[in-house]
């Protein structure tokens, strides 16, 4: 590809709404272009990387056995319905209707219409197992649409789904495309982490979430120090400890804390560290009741452990007016003591004595407070979020704390869909039985953007081979000069024989202009070839990950450059 032909519109500014690097510099090297909110166009050079990340995807889902088909963005709201997530999805499910006025919506992930082919074309187990894939749009209508390529509303997702009659080969199924995975992301040069995620009501390590690390990231994750344990603080066990609390040494007394409402300012208030205050949240759950759930002060509720606890359909933090009903007082000041509402409590506040709570009363606080004296737990649970520092639930390591980005989701599903819709097989006995289903999702575009996240500097992209949008730039310095302009057309033929992906910058700009955007479009190896150079024969090879200039022979350059983006593959 010649620069000066093709359409790589480089910007020097970053528009204001990019937050985060790659977004900045995705818009800066003209990869993409926003059309609408979350709604964007791959620009050539943008599409490239993306093309890359899709042959490394195909590539590792045909190794693992899956097998490509392409799904229909417009879905027919029946098979929807059928599922019953016509109703539940909510607004990120983007509804319309054809000129019949028969009601649609725009695929945001395919179990239904995967469901559907299946129970239509497979009878048998014989036919088992079966892994299905695509490379398709999908569009979700998020709230927050945002960072470009990363929190899309329409976007490029690989998502897989996997049938199998047994439990042992739906395993087995999960455990190949884990394994894929991994592959995936190794091969796109990216720094993650395999992480256990809440799989909600299956229960047990079946979902995995691929986590990109990078500052940017929107997920907290934890990982060992000492063994393999990984997960998203979402799900994170925290280990109990068996250490008894200590006797408790004070009488519970009132005290008055007039205006003090949050943690901190109760713990500034009385001098205390906010590790000897336990906080009272209410909280409403779908079945109308009220329940009480008590923290240590310096631990943050984890919803999803509580949710799981409770089993209710939805469970939300108490309206104000719910928690003046519940305690006779206003919010900041809930306490257990007698309190008429369901207790349960974090595992870490058993370990505590002599602690602080609101005394359900304004501007009033109990200190002294301790557990059965003073009030009674129905249950201790596991419902705080890890942090790090916290000991690891696994081995006797401390868990290290870090943001993610989380580029794939691996989750066994199950038979929820095969058995609302229906998609059964007869077994050797001739009985019909549901599929145990799994999904596997990878976000192409998200996944380029996190690569940038973690491969650039303040000059701009450091592509990893791997997915470089183009291995080699050659940079023509002075296209006016006879010399330059041959030599630099016969390596850019050559490299093209070779099969190197090669952009050749032709154009008539100053040397530093195009070492700057050589700079910021990143490209892996960067040729230069100039006057002084060829008086020797030679040109310049410099890696732009490095600083180190080293000088190749003209005439074997191709070559070179060849065998060094082979061993870079
Ligand atoms: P998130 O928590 O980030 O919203 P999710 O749990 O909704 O992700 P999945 O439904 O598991 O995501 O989708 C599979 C993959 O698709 C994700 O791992 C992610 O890489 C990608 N993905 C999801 N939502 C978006 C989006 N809005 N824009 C770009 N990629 C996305
Ligand atoms: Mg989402």
């Amino acid at each position: 590809m010649r620069y000066s032909q093709y359409l790589l519109p480089t910007l020097k500014e970053s528009p204001a709404d990019a937050e985060i690097v790659s977004h900045q510099l995705m818009t800066r090297t003209g990869m993409v272009r926003k059309v609408a909110a979350g709604i964007y166009s791959y620009m050539p050079f943008g599409l490239r990387a993306i093309r890359k990340v899709e042959q490394i995807v195909r590539d590792e889902m045909n190794r693992a056995g899956a097998i490509e088909c392409l799904m229909p963005m417009a879905n027919p709201a029946e098979l929807w319905q059928e599922s019953g997530r016509w109703e539940k999805y909510g607004k990120e499910l983007l509804r319309f209707k054809d000129r019949k006025e028969t009601e649609f919506c725009m695929g945001p992930t395919h179990e239904e219409v995967v469901t559907d082919i299946v129970r239509n074309t497979v009878n048998s187990y014989r036919q088992l197992p079966l892994n299905l894939y695509q490379i398709q749009t999908k569009f979700r209508d998020e709230i927050r649409p945002r960072f470009g390529l990363m929190r899309g509303r329409e976007f490029i997702m690989k998502d897989a789904y996997s049938f199998d009659l047994e439990e042992e080969s739906a395993d087995k199924s999960y455990e190949k495309m884990y394994q894929a995975y991994r592959r995936i992301f190794e091969r796109c040069g990216l720094n993650f982490r395999a992480v256990e995620a809440d799989s909600g009501a299956i229960g047990g390590s079946f979902s995995h979430e691929f986590m990109v690390l990078a500052e940017s990231g929107e997920d907290a994750i934890v990982s060992c120090d000492g063994c393999q344990y990984a997960a998203n603080v979402e799900k994170a066990e925290i280990r109990v400890s068996d250490a008894p609390a200590p006797d408790p040494a004070q009488s519970l007394e009132k005290v008055s804390t007039p205006n003090q409402k949050t943690i901190d300012e109760v713990a500034a208030f009385l001098k205390l560290p906010a590790n000897k205050l336990v906080k009272t949240l209410i909280v409403q759950t779908s079945t109308e009741e009220l329940v009480a759930v008590l923290l240590r002060g310096d631990h943050e509720l984890n919803a999803i452990k509580l949710h799981n606890l409770l089993g209710t359909e939805w469970v939300v933090m108490a309206e104000d007016a719910e928690v003046v009903k519940a305690t006779g007082a206003p919010t900041g000041f809930a306490g257990p003591v007698g309190l008429g509402v369901r207790i349960i409590a974090d595992n870490d506040v058993r370990q505590m004595s002599d602690f602080v709570i609101g005394a359900n009363e304004q501007d009033a606080h109990y200190t002294g407070a301790n557990l059965d004296r003073d009030f009674v737990v129905e249950k201790f649970a596991d419902l705080r979020q890890a942090v790090a520092g916290d000991s690891c639930p696994r081995c006797d390591g401390k868990l290290e704390g870090w943001r993610g980005v989380e580029v794939g989701h691996v989750f066994k599903l199950g038979t929820k869909y095969s058995e609302t819709m229906g998609a059964t097989v007869l077994d050797d006995q001739g009985k019909s039985r549901a599929l145990i289903m799994g999904c596997y999702g990878i976000g192409i575009g998200r996944t380029v953007a996190a690569s940038i996240e973690q491969n650039h500097d303040e000059n701009g992209i450091i592509w990893p081979m791997p997915i470089a949008p183009f291995q080699v730039l050659v940079a023509m310095l002075t296209p006016k000069d006879d010399a330059v302009r041959e030599a630099s057309e016969k390596l850019y033929a050559e490299l093209l024989e070779l099969g190197v992906e090669v952009l050749l910058d032709d154009r008539n700009e100053r040397p530093g202009a195009k070492f700057k955007d050589a700079d910021l479009i990143g490209i892996p190896l960067r040729v230069t070839v100039g006057a002084r150079g060829l008086k020797e024969g030679q040109v310049e090879l410099k890696a732009r990950a490095g600083s180190d200039i080293e000088m190749l022979a003209l005439e074997t350059a191709a070559a070179s450059l060849k065998s060094i983006v082979a061993a870079a593959l």
